[in-house]
């Protein structure tokens, strides 16, 4: 059942123990909402946890709050009252879903959302999750601190590529002239995200020289086999060097991270990208989406971009 904004503030007063989650592989968004809204909802004396089922990366460690995210264990059960999943639908949070069995409240930005929490506060026109966060904490009448304002500017910040992309609003822009007045320190949050190991950087020149071009220079990606991944890591931010090359409209990445499993990363410049993700059952934004093809990386590749191709072809 979708809820208005209220509404989701009434939810979380009326509970005292409450679980956080967002989605596996995290970003920015989803640390940076999951932790934001810890630490408001424990100003206003709840206990909060936040259980996210994957590692975290290390770069987020500028977050106040980082060292408290815990990790679900096989058969683990995490007594709360309600579980919020930030920036995701029920369907990504991995663990979690088996170990909270309380009520669901899902609060997010993503079009795609699949409806299935209790209630679900959802509001496709923010640029990110952390951007509801922060208006939830007005709602709430809690005093946005540095913490919050730290952990919802990387949100906001990482989900609009520090506010270039197209979900940059006027609202996304007061968003984080207020987190700035409450304190968020940009260039803090700026440097820890950008700083890569040497060795990640070498892995990126690898991983570009396997670009490929397709369907006249408007597509283009790269497929990263098992093998290339045990060889090299794959890169973070592997996607956004595709995007940028001039006349494509759809970028993509294909990783084989498990033998048969492939992740697939989707940026477009106008076409609706989710078109492709949902065919495979993923999701996300206009110009963002993501999903898993569970095939290796010849097949996956083949059957995505047949899809690539049929999408670009209705669009025409
Ligand atoms: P990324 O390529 O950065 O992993 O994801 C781009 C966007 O698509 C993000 O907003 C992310 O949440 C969404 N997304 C990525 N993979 C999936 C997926 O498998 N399912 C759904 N529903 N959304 C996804
Ligand atoms: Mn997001």
């Amino acid at each position: 059942m979708q809820i208005s904004l209220k509404e989701t503030a009434a939810v979380l007063k009326s509970v005292q123990r409450i679980v956080i989650t967002s989605h596996v592989n995290p970003d920015g968004d989803a640390i940076g909402s999951s932790l934001g809204l810890m630490h408001a909802l424990r100003a206003l004396g709840k206990e909060v946890q936040v259980f996210i089922d994957d590692d975290i990366p290390a770069a987020f460690s500028v977050l106040p709050g980082y060292e408290l995210i815990g990790k679900p264990v096989e058969g683990q059960s995490i007594p709360a009252d309600l579980l919020v999943a930030v920036d995701v639908s029920l369907d990504r949070i991995g663990l979690v879903k088996e170990a909270v069995t309380a009520p669901t409240l899902n609060i997010d930005h993503h079009i795609t959302n699949d409806g299935q929490a209790d209630k679900l506060y959802l509001d496709g026109t923010a640029a990110a999750t952390a951007e509801i966060i922060y208006h939830l904490i007005e709602e709430l009448g809690v005093t946005c601190d540095k913490d919050m304002a730290m952990c919802l500017y990387t949100g906001l910040a990482t989900d609009t590529g520090w506010f270039r992309f197209s979900n940059t609003t006027p609202d996304t822009m007061r968003t984080a002239a207020d987190l700035l007045a409450c304190g968020a320190v940009p260039n803090v949050i700026s440097e820890s995200l950008e700083q890569r190991p040497y060795e990640e950087v070498q892995n990126l020149a690898a991983a570009m020289q396997k670009i490929e071009l397709l369907a006249d220079g408007k597509v283009a990606g790269i497929c990263l086999d098992y093998a290339a991944l045990q060889e090299h890591e794959a890169p973070e931010g592997l996607i956004g060097m595709v995007r940028v090359i001039e006349g494509v409209d759809i970028a993509f990445t294909l990783k084989e991270k498990e033998p048969g499993l492939c992740r697939v990363s989707l940026r477009s410049k106008g076409i609706d990208v989710t078109k492709i993700a949902l065919q495979f059952g993923g999701g996300g934004h206009v110009r963002a989406a993501g999903c898993s093809i569970e095939k290796n990386c010849v097949e996956a590749r083949a059957d995505l971009l047949k899809v690539i191709m049929q999408v670009l072809e209705e669009e025409k």
